[in-house]
Order: C-alpha cells, then sequence, then structure tokens
C-alpha cells in the first residue's frame, strides 16, 4: 500500500500531537511534531539569552544549533545539541516566547529545511501550521484540526491540573488567543487552513472520535 504523507494543522491545544500520534501509530506511519522543533529552538534562545529582535545572533544561532527528534512508539524525545529537551520545551515560559521566535525567517528557513528531509520517504505524519500550506504542499492528505478556544482551553488546563501545576482555565484561554492571534498574523507562512485542506472541528469530540473521523478520511485516500 502507498505510504503517505499526511499533513495536520491547526491552533494550539487542538489534540493534533495527540491524535497524530494515535494515527501513526495504527499505520505504523512516523510521527513529526514539528511544534517541538520551534519549542527546542525557544528554549536555546532564552538558554543563551539570544536577543530575537537582533538578526545577526538569531542568524548565528540558526547556522550552529542541531536540533533532532528521536522518533518512538510511545513518545517522540526531543534534543538541541545532544541535550535531551523533551519536558523542558513544555514550559509556559518557552509557550509564551515560542511565537515570537517562529515568526522568525531565519528560524522558518531552517527548520522547514529540516522537516521536508525528515518527510521524504513518506508514511509520516507532521503536525504543526503550515505543513499543508508550506512544509509539504503536495501532501496526500491535509486536515485542519481545530476546536473552539474554550474547549481547547479545558483540555489544557486538565493536563495541567493532572502534572499538578497551577494555572488557572482563565489564564490558560487567554494564552490561547494570544498565541493563535500571533500564529494567524504573522507575515510568514501564518497558520490558516490550506484550500485543499478537509476541516475537522472537534469541539464536541474525544481523542477516540477525532482519530476515527482522520482515519476515515485517510483510508478513503489510501484506496
Ligand atoms: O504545536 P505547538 O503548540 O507545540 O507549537 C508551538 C508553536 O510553534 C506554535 O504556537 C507556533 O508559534 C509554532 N509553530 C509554527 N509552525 C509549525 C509548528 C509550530 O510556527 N509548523
Amino acid at each position: 500500500m502507498k505510504k503517505l504523507t499526511i499533513a495536520i494543522d491547526g491552533p494550539a491545544g487542538a489534540g493534533k500531537s495527540s491524535v497524530a500520534k494515535l494515527v501513526a501509530n495504527k499505520l505504523h506511519y512516523l510521527y513529526i511534531d514539528t511544534g517541538a522543533m520551534y519549542r527546542a529552538f525557544t528554549w536555546e534562545v532564552l538558554q543563551r539569552h539570544v536577543d530575537i529582535a537582533d538578526p545577526k545572533s538569531v542568524q548565528i544561532l540558526a547556522d550552529t544549533i542541531q536540533i533532532r527528534l528521536e522518533i518512538g512508539r510511545e513518545q517522540c524525545r526531543v534534543y538541541v545539541n545532544q541535550i535531551d529537551v523533551t519536558d523542558a520545551i513544555r514550559t509556559s515560559e518557552v509557550s509564551s516566547h515560542v511565537s515570537a521566535v517562529a515568526a522568525l525567517a531565519v528560524v522558518r528557513q531552517k527548520l522547514v529545511q529540516l522537516q521536508r528531509e525528515m518527510a521524504t520517504s513518506g508514511g509520516v505524519i507532521l503536525d504543526g501550521r503550515d505543513i499543508g500550506t508550506v512544509v509539504l504542499p503536495d501532501a496526500d492528505v491535509k486536515i485542519f484540526l481545530t476546536a473552539s478556544v474554550h474547549s481547547r482551553a479545558m483540555r489544557r488546563y486538565l493536563e495541567v491540573r493532572e502534572r499538578n501545576e497551577r494555572e488557572t482555565l482563565e489564564h490558560i484561554e487567554a494564552a490561547i488567543a494570544s498565541r493563535d492571534y500571533m500564529d494567524s498574523h504573522r507575515d510568514i507562512s501564518p497558520l490558516k487552513q490550506a484550500d485543499d485542506a478537509i476541516l475537522l472541528d472537534n469541539s464536541e469530540l474525544n481523542l477516540e472520535e477525532t482519530a476515527a473521523a482522520l482515519m476515515k478520511i485517510i483510508e478513503a485516500r489510501r484506496q
């Protein structure tokens, strides 16, 4: 059977990574979390106190940084210059800076190239903001996965509580809305649905139902 390339785009908290992981496991495909790569770059920016308003410093970082994804069945581990940053890139500090870093052309050039290299063999699911529009415009399947801000914030809130971290639902909702705004209004590769992407709103669906809806779309393309 043909090994497809599958692009899943959508705003923060729509459950792209959970559903992409599940579907990748079912299909024995590789799951590539492109948001993790922008987070990894941001982590390094914060570690080194790089001034992102200074293009030269960002360029030097982009030329030297090594970002590697180690893709396993259960988890995708993320390394920056051989340091495992899988957990460190999920902090709210990284989340609050990532959209500004991801808006920089040099950062996008570097990471888009890496993502295309990782996708060349097919049998891959990439999730992000610009996969169907920029990274893989010829992807076999393109999904735009979204949900209301409230239901996305609620999911994050439950995750945060499970980790025993303190954050109010209002704060999470505001942070998600602000990230949506920045991601959709940046000049380069803004978050938007590709013309040929299928819109899937999962405000009222749980993870399994979302995965089932996605599998249906994919199966139709595999015929
Ligand atoms: O998917 P996740 O929420 O982890 O992505 C973190 C951030 O990385 C997004 O808010 C966005 O600013 C950026 N991003 C991007 N393009 C992608 C994936 C993520 O700009 N393909």
